[in-house]
């Protein structure tokens, strides 16, 4: 079905979330279109953006196409860098539907003077790589990938939101937190764990980046997992400013009040 622009309030914008810049996205749109952030529901107890919220997958690519034709004008992708998932399915129904798609994704990390990082491309090649790198593994990646390092005879420190589920690592210690971090706060869980390694995904963003200053203090190795690719052809943004911006150009998203 083609796409009819619309103007005013009116314009209905789909927010895939779980991330602070589709939080921040949905600060800045409130007031100025009907906006419905979507969260996965994988952590317990989400720090919800403003304005509407929805919770819960939607059933592949055909319960988002059903989605979007109740009445969605533009899609927004500002999943995390690693919900690649949900971007192929937001790539896949909004080709579907003709519903314009915006991708949200900010810039990765860069390695610096004085960092030491080992690049590697996926999470299993992080598990391949990591004994011959420490023994004591400061692992950032999140609850849901810690399974890819269960079978490692490694000790692992594992920060997350929620409580990892089995499987885990045999010698694993698990802290419940969630961003930001600070240097201060990062240098004292590694001193107090003797961290010697430190694994991470390349999410880029200031919240969680603490962790790559204070290991290049402590001079300790970083484990870099890098990006899945993005769909090819979609339109990216880095910042929700950025994408207000664009919402604004290209399909008359009404001024601030
Ligand atoms: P994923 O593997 O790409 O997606 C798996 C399935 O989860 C999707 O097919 C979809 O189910 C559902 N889903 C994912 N994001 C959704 C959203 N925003 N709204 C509704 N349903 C969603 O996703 P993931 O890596 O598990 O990430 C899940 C959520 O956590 C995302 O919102 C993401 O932004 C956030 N997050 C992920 C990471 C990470 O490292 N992966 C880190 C921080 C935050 P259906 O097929 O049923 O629609």
């Amino acid at each position: 079905m083609p796409h009819h622009p619309v103007t005013g309030s009116d314009l209905r914008i789909l927010v895939l979330g779980g991330t602070s810049d589709a939080r921040a996205l949905a600060g800045l749109l409130d007031g100025r279109a009907s906006v419905v952030s979507s969260l996965a529901g994988r952590v317990k107890a989400p720090v919800l953006p403003p304005g509407e919220v929805r919770i819960g997958g939607f059933g592949g690519v055909p319960g988002l196409v059903a989605y979007l034709r109740s009445g969605v004008d533009v899609l927004v992708d500002a999943t995390h860098p690693f919900a690649a998932g949900m971007s192929a399915h937001a790539c896949a129904a909004a080709t579907e539907t003709g519903v314009p798609l915006v991708v949200l994704r900010r810039p990765g990390w860069t390695e610096g003077p004085g960092d030491d990082w080992r690049r590697v491309p996926s999470l299993r090649a992080a598990a391949g790589l990591l004994p011959s790198v420490g023994r004591r593994v400061f692992l950032t990646t999140g609850r849901q990938d810690v399974a890819t390092f269960a079978d490692l005879d490694l000790w692992f420190l594992l920060r997350s939101v929620d409580p990892p589920e089995p499987p885990v690592p045999q010698r694993l210690v698990s802290i419940l937190d969630r961003g930001p971090f600070t240097v201060e706060g990062e240098l004292a869980v590694m001193r107090e764990h003797a961290v010697d390694v430190v694994v991470t995904k390349d999410s880029g963003g200031s919240l969680t980046a603490a962790k790559l200053t204070a290991a290049r203090q402590r001079g300790l190795p970083v484990i870099v997992v890098d990006r899945p690719p993005l769909p090819p052809g979609a339109l990216v943004v880095e910042t929700p400013g950025e994408c207000v911006a664009v919402l604004e150009h290209r399909y008359a998203l009404t001024e601030p009040h």
